[in-house]
């Protein structure tokens, strides 16, 4: 789909039968700013959305003879995710100066870690769409502080800069290039989204730009036993940017290939508008920014009991709820998916297990009318406002029978959202809703029904069996939603069957 509307978009046609001659080879590098209280290497506010340059200390600034002081938070953030992914925590840590200079980069360089990241290896697992799990290694896990921004602001010729975000708290994550196909790509992005969010450390909003991707690309001939070179590409920012900016690049590199020229290593960004890519700078090569440690900041050191408190404060990721809701809960992977993808729902739904015991009832209900209604509001689950206890008890009521689905999901459940203080309960009392399972109640209506609509029975009757669904509708309808469906169901059936002999006064046409 995607590659069609690159075509469509760019005019570029790549026969599949060429594209099929080539391996994709993709490695991701992902940006993520902590959720500390403060920066990195100063005591300013971390707050994002801040009037420009409002928290600027001289640390930030880079004023001459500034120390910086690392931020105790920002390891322990960064340790979170390493342990997430399975990586080897460096005990001890170097931090190093990157240099080069740009307007937003008030030091002249960026304290970062080169040689001695502080998570080493490790992979993220993703799941296929075969349902088969991939891991993706990662190289490292490093720490390092954000640049300040350059504003190119419309209509004004200079450039404006706010250093709010200098010193801002970064991980980046690398991975090895074992990402083959665009879609990898995105789930892998995905997942490391909800893994930092899973650990509280940062909220994973590309679109604000918290969260960055860059990714690497290249493509090689099948079987060929040396990568292509790489083209690393930037500014996408949205996961389906990314997926687009990786096709894009993919296909742009098959047609230079096929026509004889050569790939050259180099960093492009991405246009949102035209989804194609375009050439920024030759990639640096790696002694251009002359790497070397920071004297300002002695080694740290992660000592076994820190480790071990950190390791004591992990939280339950997304892939063990994921395992625990198919195996305890016995649920089908799409649901436990779905009700894994934000740890606020995740942990609504096994407090609502907790409460009742019909869990896949309750994973209906949070798929159907609570995922419906946050939808239509533009809300997440955390923004919710029926509590566990209340929707529960709903459940149970629909589960056993007191009232319908269709009463508890269209009238209570609408109540229980716009009423904080009101039971189910008390709901279905006020309102009269308990389900009628009084066949000398629901006869009646089902006699009405079918007389009023002689034609659609006489069509059942040569077998259209598919009207059942019409007629149940119907006398749902008279009921006001209180027929009980099973009985309402069964009712029918054996008074259209009986017709068949015995065609009941009413139900022939008229001639
Ligand atoms: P550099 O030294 O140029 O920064 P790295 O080896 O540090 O390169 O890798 C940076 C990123 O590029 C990693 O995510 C890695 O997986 C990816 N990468 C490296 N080589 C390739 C390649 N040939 N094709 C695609 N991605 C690659
Ligand atoms: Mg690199």
């Amino acid at each position: 789909m995607i590659w069609r509307s690159i075509e469509k978009h760019t005019g570029m046609q790549v026969d599949r039968l060429i594209r099929d001659k080539y391996t994709v080879v993709i490695g991701l590098e992902v940006h993520a700013q902590l959720l500390t209280a403060s920066k990195i290497y100063a005591p300013d506010s971390n707050q994002f959305g801040c009037d420009p340059n409002t928290n600027i200390s001289v640390i930030t600034l880079g004023h001459p003879g500034v120390m910086p002081k690392l931020n105790k938070k920002v390891v322990e953030y960064a340790i979170k995710m390493g342990l997430a992914c399975h990586s080897e925590i460096s005990p001890v840590n170097i931090f190093d100066r990157k240099n080069y200079f740009y307007p937003d980069l008030p030091k002249g360089y960026q304290l970062t870690q080169d040689t001695t990241p502080i998570c080493q290896g490790g992979y993220i697992p993703i799941r296929l769409k075969n349902g088969e799990t991939q891991e993706i290694g990662l190289f490292k896990i490093h720490i390092e502080e954000d640049a300040g921004k350059s504003i190119h602001a419309e209509g004004e010729s200079d450039t404006l800069v706010d250093f709010n975000r200098a010193g801002v708290p970064l991980i980046e994550i690398v991975t090895k290039p074992e990402i083959i196909s665009s879609v990898e790509a995105t789930v892998l992005l995905s997942e490391i989204r909800r893994l930092v969010r899973y650990l509280d450390i940062c909220d994973g909003d590309m679109e604000k730009g918290s969260m960055r991707c860059d990714a690497n690309v290249s493509v090689m001939l099948n079987g060929a036993d040396q990568l292509g070179n790489k083209v690393e590409v930037k500014n996408m920012n949205s996961i389906r940017n990314v997926q687009r900016a990786i096709d894009h690049e993919i296909k742009r590199q098959i047609l230079e290939l096929e026509k004889g020229n050569q790939i050259p290593s180099e960093t492009r960004t991405f246009n949102d508008n035209s989804g194609t890519t375009s050439g920024m700078r030759e990639k640096e090569q790696l002694n251009d920014y002359r790497y070397f440690p920071e004297p300002d900041l002695s080694p740290l050191i992660i000592s076994k009991e820190w480790l071990a408190d950190i390791k004591q404060s992990m939280p339950e990721l997304p892939r063990q709820l994921l395992d625990k809701f198919i195996s305890e809960y016995q649920l089908p992977e799409y649901d436990a998916q779905f009700l894994t993808d934000s740890k606020t729902m995740a942990h609504y739904f096994i407090e609502l297990c907790e409460l009742t015991h019909n869990y896949k009832a309750a994973s209906n209900w949070i798929m159907g009318p609570v995922k419906s209604y946050l939808n239509d509001n533009g809300m997440g689950m955390s923004d919710f406002p029926i509590e566990p206890k209340r929707l529960s008890d709903l459940i149970k009521m629909a589960d056993v029978g007191k009232i319908s689905f269709t009463v508890a999901s269209q009238k209570v459940f609408p109540q229980l959202l716009s009423n904080s203080n009101i039971t189910a309960d008390a709901v279905v009392k006020d309102l009269n809703l308990v389900q009628d399972s009084d066949t000398g109640n629901i006869q009646p209506l089902i006699d009405e029904v079918l007389a009023s609509l002689p034609d659609k029975v006489e069509a059942y009757k040569k077998g259209k069996k598919g009207l059942l669904g019409l007629f149940m509708g119907e006398v749902m309808k008279k009921s006001e939603g209180k027929a009980n469906p099973r009985l309402t169901n069964e009712l029918l059936k054996k008074c259209l069957d009986q017709s068949f002999e015995q065609p009941l006064k009413g139900y022939r046409k008229r001639n």
